[in-house]
């Protein structure tokens, strides 16, 4: 039988479990509920509201009404005072919003504390953004009688749909430029991690949000999928897999909804000869195993200059080894838990295709049992050698904290072999040549290339993925023009008669 977990810090307490719709918080429609689970430990956090299609049918309502009511009518000042006092209530709650993330999906305190503080900051980024939106006087080759300007206006409804890897961050990610464009938003975060969602929904009361500009939703993907195909919203901006971007492509087709998509990705790591190796070895390490591997820009595919291959495999590997994988509320913690059974389950059978394909286990690959490890999702990171290109583990994306390392010898070679994915969300290339360097950036199928780094984010640079991983990106203006539609206006100026 699954245990109810004995939170520290009463950490539960004042967090709401229902459904935020038009400013209230209520049971979903049919009265169901679902447990949420602690990954470091297996036991239930908490109860909360599972969203069906009649609770998207009413948050639909509320936030068109929302749109076409108070919303509409807040100037851009307005919207920018709105998300700073947001900015401030998360600042406040920041504590709470980590232990949240750290209980529901596992991130070491660590991180989540940095993670929370860093999306604080993003709001008063994106709380700029309001004040930035504008449109153009364009001369017309018509007549010089003739005037023509645009206008950038909200998309409107808006449906957030987001995972579980780094749940404030991606939320906050998506209520900012959607106020700041003046639309209004239903955020339905992943089932496995409501619990901070709910609490930003506190925060969005708090800070004095009207009613149904911000709605949350709790549940699965069938409400994300109720959202999807609903007439009544005009955007989605979706994170999460490829599949399920494909779905939600094809649900929108009924109104031609608006959408940004962030997607996976199986992110090439090229380290040359070159490189700086004190750099390079927790560059790369990192690269692959932060948050677990569970996050989408992981550099899982690691591709190594042949002479010195068998060296720097052996030095991630070191590297891995010394991690301190546990308890993520202890504070020398570097990598907590995998989020669930499931996913634990996934990873461990990519783990086995891996061995049998013939790739070499260089360290990891089994679960984490004993004491400490009692009941949770724990595996250590996992170094595969002798892979190449062609195996399932280098194809799809795992994860899970296994990279895995290939050699190449020429930089023609390697940006081929880099290029040959579906994916395109970033890259990673280590090197001391800057016109290497340039050359691979110019012409790796990525949205994203890191030099001499990895993992960099900033609310300025746009995030956004190439091929399959994703249509268009997240941060900067020209994240938020994806909430903005442009409409152009003609004037006849002529002389009057
Ligand atoms: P992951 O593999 O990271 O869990 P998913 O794409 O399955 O990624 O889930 C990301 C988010 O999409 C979650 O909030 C999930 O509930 C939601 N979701 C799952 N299936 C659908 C769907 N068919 N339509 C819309 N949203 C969905």
């Amino acid at each position: 039988m699954i245990k109810t977990e004995t939170l520290p810090h009463g950490a539960l307490d004042d967090v709401p479990k229902d459904l935020l719709i038009g400013g209230r918080f209520v049971g979903a429609a049919t009265g169901e509920r679902f447990d949420t689970i602690n990954p470091a430990t297996g036991a239930v956090l908490a109860s909360v509201a599972k969203a069906g299609a009649a609770d998207v049918d009413q948050a639909v309502v509320e936030a068109r009404k929302a749109f076409n009511g108070p919303w509409r009518s807040a100037s851009p000042l307005e919207r920018q005072q709105v998300l700073l006092r947001l900015a401030e209530v998360v600042s406040r709650r920041a504590d709470q919003l980590a232990l949240l993330d750290s209980l529901d999906v596992g991130l070491p305190l660590s991180l989540s504390k940095g993670a929370v503080a860093t999306a604080a900051k993003a709001l008063f980024a994106y709380s700029a953004g309001a004040r930035m939106i504008r449109g153009a006087s364009i001369e017309n080759s018509v007549s010089a009688d003739m005037l023509t300007y645009t206008r950038k206006e909200p998309v409107g409804v808006v449906a957030a749909i987001t995972p579980w890897n780094s749940p404030v961050t991606t939320v906050i990610g998506k209520i900012g430029p959607a106020l700041a464009a003046g639309c209004t938003l239903i955020l339905k975060p992943a089932e496995q991690s409501p619990l901070s969602a709910l609490l930003l929904a506190q925060c969005c009361l708090e800070a004095g949000i009207p009613e149904g500009v911000v709605n949350v939703l709790t549940g699965f993907g069938d409400a994300g999928a109720a959202l999807t195909s609903h007439t009544g919203v005009d955007k989605i901006s979706f994170t999460g897999s490829v599949e399920t971007g494909q779905a939600i492509i094809r649900a929108s087709a009924v109104n031609l909804k608006h959408l940004t998509l962030e997607l996976g990705g199986k992110s090439p790591d090229v380290i040359f000869a070159d490189a700086d190796m004190e750099q390079a070895v927790p560059g790369a390490a990192m690269a692959a195993f932060t948050l677990t591997g569970q996050f989408c820009a992981a550099g899982s595919r690691l591709f190594i200059e042949r002479k010195i291959y068998q060296e720097f495999v052996e030095r991630v590997a070191d590297f891995g080894k010394r991690l301190v994988v546990g308890d993520p509320l202890a504070a020398e913690t570097n990598l907590g838990p995998i989020v669930s059974d499931e996913q634990l389950t996934k990873v461990l059978g990519y783990v086995k295709k891996g061995t049998d394909e013939g790739a070499d286990l260089v360290s990891g690959g089994s679960r984490l049992t004993g004491e400490v490890y009692a009941g949770g999702y724990y595996m250590p990171p996992t170094v595969f050698g002798g892979v190449h290109n062609g195996m399932e583990i280098a194809r799809n994306e795992i994860f899970g904290p296994v990279v895995s390392a290939i050699p190449f010898d020429t930089v023609e070679e390697v940006l081929a072999k880099s290029n040959a994915t579906q994916y395109g969300l970033a890259s990673g290339v280590w090197t001391k040549d800057i016109n290497k360097a340039h050359w691979l950036a110019s012409r790796l199928e990525s949205g994203m290339v890191w030099i001499n780094t990895y993992n960099k984010y900033d609310k300025s640079v746009p995030f956004g993925g190439y091929k399959m991983s994703g249509l268009g990106v997240e941060n900067g203006i020209e994240g938020l023009e994806q909430y903005l539609k442009i409409k152009s206006v003609w004037i006849n100026a002529a002389a009057p008669a």
